[in-house]
């Protein structure tokens, strides 16, 4: 054990992002691995909510324009600092709504149904929200028949070649998600998007479990659109404003659910009734943006700014590398399957392990620190995050687990999930 300890304290000493752990507040004996459920609050995030009560406090409804971040031009400001993790122009983001309100957005603008193409792509192993979202589209246009879902072989994880061999012309546009929420597994969105435009089928992507964990670069892929929220890894807070990304071609487009934040900007206040939109992704925003929850993204945003997300993925991999590797030393034997991909280009920034104790095992683990989640009915998903969680963290966590397995600590608990896991 003692090596492991060692090579911990090594890593920790070299690295490049460590300084950032002492921005967040950390609770003491706390291993928190959750980030991909709910990032941890940082002093930035905090001082950049702060600030825009001021702005509130110190100029009422003059805030909408006055002080450092004027409430008006909030959304895009913000998404211009996201379009360097997506890779996308700055145009082309914006902080709105939720994950589901912006599937339901984007969908419904970018699909366009015909006699013959109108089915919707997905697969078997996305997050429910976004399935009903796109079956709540098809029901609205009266093809309550056409979802066609891409079925995984072993429950975990996605064939790329599985997915192209589905594509055809009755398939008018698809979602999947970039990193699968459960085994953590990365979809080949470049492939997969150069596979669609060649069947006409315009795709997006769920960016939920990715973004703020690995780079992305969805212009230069070619991806019709794409989604996430902003309270898992990047830090936001919880219920923070999410993102969304609509490639420039298809600004032309008026978007479906239109509302007087879409208008463009120079006309609001004109207060006609009708709608002139906004030229770039601006129009994509419905209603009144909500203020103190895109406030704390500033702060985390910076961090993201400086720390650089090519550093991030780097010490992300590298901490989940150094788990998998004490995993299969320290816990061999112990009937843990390590259900995660283990080739880089394929794996997120989480791991997912499986044990038939796993409810037990989970329980157990935070009872005594560890913060990780539970996925029904036999998962464990664990998250050490870059910007907060040490080499040193990943040692202590799993050091726990061996103790847990050890003393069979998981049978004092429930082996059911809580009302939230
Ligand atoms: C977290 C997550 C969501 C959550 O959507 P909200 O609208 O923010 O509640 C949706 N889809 C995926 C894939 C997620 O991981």
């Amino acid at each position: 054990m003692e090596k492991w300890l060692q090579e911990a304290k090594r890593k920790d000493g070299v690295d490049v992002l460590g300084h950032f752990r002492d921005e967040f507040y950390i609770g003491d004996g706390v291993y928190y691995m959750d980030g991909n459920s709910l990032g941890l609050m940082s002093k930035r995030a905090e001082r950049s909510l702060l600030d825009v009560m001021d702005d509130w406090k110190n100029h009422g409804i003059d805030g909408w324009v006055k002080g450092e971040r004027p409430w008006f031009y909030m959304s895009e400001a913000i998404g211009e600092k996201m379009a360097q993790l997506v890779g996308a122009g700055a145009h082309e983001v914006l902080a709105t709504n939720s994950t589901t309100n912006n599937i339901h957005q984007t969908v419904r603008t970018l699909y366009e149904p015909t006699g013959e193409r109108y089915r919707i792509m997905a697969d078997d192993l996305n997050f429910p929200s976004d399935i009903y979202a796109l079956q709540s589209v098809l029901d609205d246009y009266g093809y309550s028949d056409g979802m066609v879902k891409v079925s995984s072989e072993d429950g975990h994880l996605l064939d790329t070649e599985r997915i192209i061999n589905m594509m055809d012309e009755s398939i008018a546009i698809m979602l999947l998600p970039s990193v699968l929420y459960r085994s953590g597994q990365v979809l080949e969105m470049q492939k997969i998007t150069e596979a669609s435009h060649d069947k006409g089928i315009i795709v997006g992507f769920d960016l939920c479990h990715s973004i703020g964990a690995l780079p992305h670069q969805l212009k230069e892929w070619g991806v019709d659109f794409a989604v996430w929220c902003t309270y898992k890894h990047l830090s936001g807070g919880p219920g923070s404003v999410a993102g969304l990304y609509v490639h420039e071609r298809h600004h032309h487009k008026s978007v479906s659910l239109k509302g007087w934040f879409g208008n463009n900007k120079e006309t609001q206040f004109d207060m006609a009734h009708d709608f002139d939109r906004a030229a770039d992704i601006s129009q994509y925003q419905v209603g009144t943006p909500h203020i103190f929850s895109m406030a704390p993204l500033y702060g985390a945003l910076g961090m993201f700014g400086e720390a650089g997300i090519g550093n991030v993925r780097e010490k992300s991999l590298g901490l989940t590398d150094f788990m998998i590797a004490m995993i299969e030393d320290v816990l061999a034997g112990y009937d843990i399957d390590i259900v995660t991909p283990k080739a880089y280009e394929s794996r997120g920034g989480h791991i997912l392990i499986g044990h038939e104790k796993a409810a037990g095992i989970n329980a157990a683990l935070k009872s005594k620190g560890v913060i990780p989640d539970f996925r029904a009915p036999g998962y464990v998903r664990i998250a050490p995050v870059a910007l907060y969680n040490s080499f040193e963290d990943v040692y202590h966590a799993v050091m726990i687990l061996k103790e847990i397995m050890d003393d069979r600590l998981y049978d004092k608990f429930d082996n059911r999930r809580g009302v939230v896991a």
